[in-house]
């Protein structure tokens, strides 16, 4: 049984209650997490305050910088091992729960090199008065991650809180929790004090809920669906509490007439397959010049076609989807597809190996769907990718502004200056030209626009983020 982590030490729930952990490959049940209260927050809370005021709060950047760093090592010699739980937990193929893992790595190696390079300023002011500005931790952060990739989550959110001097309380995704206690337990082997990160499990609604509403709680972060997004902030604005929101998005990949397509094609899919589809920023929505409209649906259906689910151990193409809930979720948003005649060009294959009780998805490639179907509109977070072509530029843009999401957006043409109109005209957090990362790129600041949220994680501006600006000014004479 897996308990929580508070203050360097393994603590059960005192609800005394537990929450299955199922293997989505198989939908077994393997493990029991904690089913956390308000009460257990509570306790993680102090304990965050109390390793800020007597710990961490004495470090100086550099110490910080070093201890991160440790971390970042402690996770490459253990990645096999956190690569190995993610995959159970979450049913990721091999190749994406490793990278996942070194992706971990790196935000701690990015974030241990950022900590002393965080500077104020100094302002030119009245005659006899110096003026300088002062970066300083919230205090206790709250962080709310989603299941989708919790190392990756954790890693851009608690690395940039711990690097500008905050401590942590971290609420894992119910689904989604095994890797990120472990990782707690590496950061105190390599000499964190109490109290520093903290990993309460449970429910949303209980545990997440208590967390956004606690008065101990000085900046909350939160990664998941623009619904839950709603409820932290009407929580965290009962007392003007600062907030990160990291949402959702309908990314749109936009292939020009004149683009590389051997290099468009295989970024495509991969943006829409990575992860099962399960993935904030996938270019679920592929917008193509009419011109070459029906070349690169022919083109992309044979690759669909040859593309593999099955159990994350097979570390094939696709594994399983995190839950049965997030299967039938899919099965709806088809069979809205069939019911309103948007044709399907083509869609992979389950192979026979997967177990009738693991929750599989083939991947899906529709056509000519409207722009303002459901499917086109709204977050599937399964691998379907909805193609409508477009006739010239100004409806390209048209088309990619026209929901209610903005995180990510591909662009594909040879032609540097539409490159650069493109990507002025979209409205989203991050554009790619030419490629498509889709949560990629440590040292990228990453965030939304509109329902995809506001603020900005990794990169350095998360560093801004995570601290609060004081200005002082100095009469002297
Ligand atoms: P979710 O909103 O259901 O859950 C996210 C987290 O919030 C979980 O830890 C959950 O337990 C918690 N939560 C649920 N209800 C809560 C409540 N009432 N109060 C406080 N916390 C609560 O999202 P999900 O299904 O886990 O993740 C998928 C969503 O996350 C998608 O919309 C996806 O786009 C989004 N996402 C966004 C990013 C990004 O960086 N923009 C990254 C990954 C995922």
């Amino acid at each position: 049984m897996q308990l929580n982590y508070i203050a360097n030490a393994s603590v059960p729930s005192s609800s005394g209650r537990t929450i299955a952990v199922l293997d989505p490959s198989d939908g077994q049940t393997f493990e029991q997490i904690q089913r956390s209260n308000a009460s257990d927050i509570d306790s993680a809370v102090q304990a965050a305050r109390q390793g800020l005021d007597s710990a961490w709060r004495k470090f100086s950047a550099a110490e910080r910088g070093r201890l991160l760093m440790r971390l970042s090592s402690k996770i490459t010699e253990n990645a096999e091992e956190l690569s190995q739980i993610e995959q159970r937990d979450c049913g990721k193929p091999t190749r994406q729960a490793k990278a996942d893992a070194l992706a971990l790595a790196r935000y701690f190696e990015f974030y241990g090199g950022a900590c002393d390079k965080l500077h104020g300023e100094t302002i030119p002011y009245l005659d006899g008065y110096s003026v300088l500005t002062w970066r300083e931790p919230h205090g206790v952060t709250g962080h709310i991650i989603p299941w989708n990739y919790p190392m990756q989550i954790f890693g851009r959110s608690v690395g940039g809180a711990l690097a500008a001097g905050n401590t942590c309380v971290v609420k894992p995704a119910e689904d989604a929790c095994l890797s990120l206690i472990r990782v707690a337990q590496l950061a105190a082997e390599v000499g964190f004090p109490a109290g520093v990160i903290n990993i309460v499990t449970g429910y949303g609604h209980e545990v997440g809920d208590a967390l956004a509403r606690h008065p101990g709680i000085d900046h909350i972060s939160f990664t998941g669906s623009p619904s839950v997004g709603t409820l932290i902030q009407q929580a965290a604005a009962l007392r003007h509490c600062p907030v990160t929101l990291e949402l959702g998005g309908k990314s749109p990949q936009i292939v020009f007439a004149d683009a590389d397509l051997d290099a468009a094609v295989p970024a495509i899919l991969n943006g829409i397959v990575q992860n099962a589809g399960q993935t904030c920023s996938a270019g679920s929505r592929l917008l193509v010049d009419q011109a070459i409209y029906e070349s690169l649906l022919a083109r992309l259906g044979a690759e669909f076609e040859n593309l593999r689910v099955g159990p994350a151990s097979l570390d094939l193409d696709l594994g399983p989807l995190i839950r049965q809930s997030q299967q039938q979720r899919v099965w709806d948003f088809l069979s809205d597809a069939h019911v309103a005649g948007i044709p399907m060009v083509a869609q992979g294959r389950v192979v026979d190996e997967a177990p009738q009780s693991g929750f599989y998805q083939a991947p899906t490639l529709l056509r000519d769907v409207p722009f303002d179907h459901r499917l086109a509109q709204e977050e599937v977070f399964g691998p379907v990718l909805c193609a409508m072509p477009f006739k010239d530029e100004d409806q390209a843009v048209a088309l990619a502004n026209a929901t209610e999401f903005g995180l990510v957006a591909g662009v594909w043409t040879r032609d540097g200056a539409r490159q650069f109109r493109m990507a002025r005209r979209i409205r989203s957090g991050q554009i790619f030209i030419n490629n498509y990362g889709a949560g990629g790129g440590v040292e990228l600041p990453f965030g939304g626009v509109k329902s995809s949220g506001y603020g900005r994680e990794k990169g350095f501006e998360a560093l801004l983020g995570f601290t609060t600006l004081k200005t002082v000014a100095i009469r002297h004479g």
